[in-house]
């Protein structure tokens, strides 16, 4: 799964002119070790030599390329996460108080209900869903 992983990361940034540097590839890492959304501090905290504001562009250039996505309650608090289409569908908790981002998995029954009620609206809009984003904002069990 990992060398198939890097090899679509690297023909995605291929796509947008951009080169797998080590240090892209290193954040990569990252994030697919962490298998959770990680804020710039714990990508730092694993990768001390990289300076930040390298691995904030880096995180840019991965997203522009659609191999990352951001994940955030609000503007102070942004996680990074491979792209879904990199891993799998899944939906967050985000607190709004410390910015933790928690994965949930949610269940078929759910999925199916999400899917079911939003075609209907877009049917009626004549919109085309192609995937739904649901981030429920909150307080989180450390923060209460
Ligand atoms: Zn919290
Ligand atoms: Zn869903």
């Amino acid at each position: 799964m990992t060398d198939d992983l890097h090899s679509e990361v690297e023909d995605r940034l291929r796509r947008v002119d951009q080169r797998y540097t080590g240090g892209r590839r290193a954040i990569v890492g990252v994030l697919e070790s962490a298998g959770h959304p990680v804020s710039i501090d714990e990508i730092s905290a694993h990768l001390p030599d990289l300076p930040r504001s390298s691995a904030y562009r880096h995180l840019l250039d991965l997203q522009t390329a659609g191999v990352v996505r951001r994940v955030a309650a609000n503007d102070e608090f942004s996680r990074f996460e491979l792209a879904e289409d990199l891993t799998e569908h899944h939906h967050h908790f985000l607190c709004t108080n410390c910015g933790q981002v928690s994965d949930i998995m949610p269940s078929p029954a759910l999925e199916r209900t999400i899917t079911e009620q939003l075609d209907r609206l877009a049917e009626a809009q004549g919109f085309e869903p192609h995937s739904h984003r649901v981030d429920v904002l909150g307080i989180c069990a450390s923060c209460q």
